[in-house]
């Protein structure tokens, strides 16, 4: 574990591409006369020319000491102890050197593992080679250290971000059973970044992707969202299938798409580019929207099922079904309640768009989910030539029916676009006429 070490002229790195918060701690921690050091994928997307989504900072100062250093620091995670030092929405993580875990007095409130190998405490503190081989990937042991501004590369992590090349430090098979969801960072980091995954990284995992059902969901929420919600989500989608990893994560949709390959595979595809695009063009995405293509197929599936055998209305069938596929998705992949609801609300407006007789069609629009709900329909009716003079329909009825209706469709960044038509609109007299006339209607309904 001896360091490929770049000396300050050797690499591309210069303080102005480091954030300010970043750099405060890391000269603290160094004036406080520790070792400080930017880690991981900070200094990994810094050497591929990329601006790092957040930094992180490394140090032989235990998290105490740390706390010690900065009043605006706290203390989190029980399994992997770390100090957040606060600056406002901004924080800067900053973890201990890990060590082995057979070196020392193993007391289980410091470390412990589960029957399958699984890591559920590591809080072995050690030296910068130790805590190195304990980062997942080759190219995540990448540090570098404020007090010469050299870039230190364990592992051959150098050579191999050279290569676009992602290997796990160690054995493969017990690096995912210490941690399973390392399969799936090595599918986001190959999508993401445009590593190709080693052989020896890439064999163990179809086989291992089952014990992600280990983890708690709360966790694999915040991964999945990591994983489709990054730019990349029809990319590592298919990665995501290719591994066999999408069955643990989402079983219900998996289920009702057999392999992969059709309709229902093919509609999160779709929502996935949508979304892909959105972020290029750096509008806000939501889960909900996400998590509502997801499970469509299950829904729709259910419902079906519940009328065909149950004898239900198509109503209760739809709601029996939609309570059925969220309360079971969440023993594997948690959706927050404020996603579910709005979830439900796409799912629920997808029947609802389909009455068009009298004053509903109006109504509708001042739904506070109507343009998720209608931005959903559009997507079907791309897969599905059946729907599309209704999209259409819905399409021409807002342009006629400019109206303030509650912002926020499928993202806040709708707000503007929803309410454009209505402004700018010159040749759009014919609905204003409408929108007067529907007024004195309303009133008297109510
Ligand atoms: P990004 O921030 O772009 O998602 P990252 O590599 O910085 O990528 P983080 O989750 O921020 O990922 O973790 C920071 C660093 O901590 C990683 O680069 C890696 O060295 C280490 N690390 C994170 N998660 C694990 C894990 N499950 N097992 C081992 N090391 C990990
Ligand atoms: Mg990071």
């Amino acid at each position: 574990m001896q360091p490929v070490v770049l000396t300050r002229d050797q690499h591309g790195i210069s303080r102005q591409q480091i954030s300010d918060n970043a750099l405060k701690v890391l000269y603290r921690l160094n004036k406080g006369g520790y070792e400080a050091y930017l880690v991981g994928g900070g200094v990994r997307d810094l050497l591929l020319g990329r601006q790092p989504k957040d930094f992180d900072v490394a140090t032989n100062a235990t998290p105490e000491q740390v706390k010690g250093l900065f009043s605006n620091c706290r203390l989190v995670g029980r399994r992997f102890r770390l100090a957040h030092v606060l600056f406002g929405r901004d924080v800067i993580e900053v973890a201990t050197f890990r060590g082995h875990h057979h070196s020392v007095n193993t007391s289980k409130h410091v470390s412990s593992r589960s029957k399958e190998g699984m890591l559920l405490r590591d809080n072995v503190y050690g030296t910068i080679e130790e805590d190195a081989e304990r980062r997942d990937f080759t190219v995540n042991a990448l540090y570098y250290n404020i007090a010469d501004f050299t870039v230190l590369g364990f592992a051959g992590g150098l050579a191999d971000l050279e290569a676009r090349r992602l290997d796990l430090i160690g054995d493969p098979e017990t690096r995912y059973r210490e941690d399973p969801v390392r399969m799936l960072r090595a599918v986001r980091f190959s999508a993401k970044l445009g590593l190709s995954i080693s052989p020896r990284t890439e064999a163990p995992i179809r086989e291992l992707a089952p014990l992600l059902t280990d983890i708690p969901p709360a966790r694999l929420f915040e991964e999945t969202l990591k994983l489709l919600l990054a730019g990349q989500g029809v990319e590592t989608y298919r990665q995501l299938q290719h591994y066999g990893l999408f069955a643990p994560l989402f079983p219900e949709a998996f289920e009702v798409m057999g392999r992969g390959n059709n309709r229902y595979g093919r509609f999160i595809e779709l929502a996935l580019a949508n979304t892909d695009e959105r972020i290029a063009q750096e509008q806000r995405v939501t889960p909900a929207f996400l998590y509502a293509a997801l499970l469509w197929g299950p829904v729709e599936t259910r419902t079906q099922e519940f009328v065909n055998e149950g004898g239900l209305g198509y109503h209760d069938a739809f709601m029996l079904a939609a309570d059925e596929v969220i309360s079971r998705q969440v023993k594997s992949v948690a959706i927050p309640r404020r996603f579910s609801t709005v979830v439900r609300d796409i799912w629920q407006l997808q029947d609802r768009l389909t009455k068009r007789a009298g004053k509903r069609p109006f109504r509708l629009l001042e739904h506070p989910k109507f343009r998720a709900g209608y931005d959903f329909l559009l997507l079907r009716a791309e897969l599905d030539p059946r729907l599309r003079e209704l999209a259409d329909w819905w399409t021409d009825f807002q342009q006629a029916n400019p109206m303030e209706r509650h912002p926020v469709g499928h993202h806040p960044a709708d707000r503007q676009q929803q309410s454009r038509p209505a402004r700018n609109s010159n040749d759009n007299e014919g609905s204003s006429r409408k929108r007067k006339r529907r007024r004195p209607r309303r009133k008297k309904e109510s």
